[in-house]
């Protein structure tokens, strides 16, 4: 992913992730991997893997029909404040949900 799309996703995600009223004094971060090929959530209380899936479905749904100023996006607020891109973002998440509809991982595969 490129910055700009990755930095607009790890705003707007974290935006939905935290204000949910179930799920947000849970949620302990959101944000891009380093290599950028895709994001960390941690969550502190244990959830199955069902609920996470309908949370991450319903975080993308958040972005995909975002309009508007991207929260806090000011100077102030963050050093790299330029750089975002909503529209490659929605691209980005509009590629992951139809992957994530088909199949979902919540954990990492047993190495054998
Ligand atoms: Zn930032």
């Amino acid at each position: 992913m490129h910055q700009a799309g990755a930095h607009t996703i790890e705003y707007l995600g974290a935006t939905f992730l935290k204000n949910d009223p179930d799920w947000g004094k849970n949620i302990l971060y959101f944000g891009p991997m380093g290599c950028r090929t895709g994001f960390y959530v941690i969550i502190k209380t244990i959830f199955g893997a069902e609920e996470i899936r309908k949370l991450i479905e319903e975080m993308c749904e958040y972005i995909l029909n975002f309009n508007g100023d991207i929260p806090s996006v000011t100077p102030k607020e963050c050093g790299n404040f330029s750089s975002h891109n909503l529209e490659l973002a929605k691209c980005y998440v509009n590629n992951y949900l139809s992957e994530l509809r088909k199949e979902f991982h919540c954990e990492y595969p047993k190495s054998e």
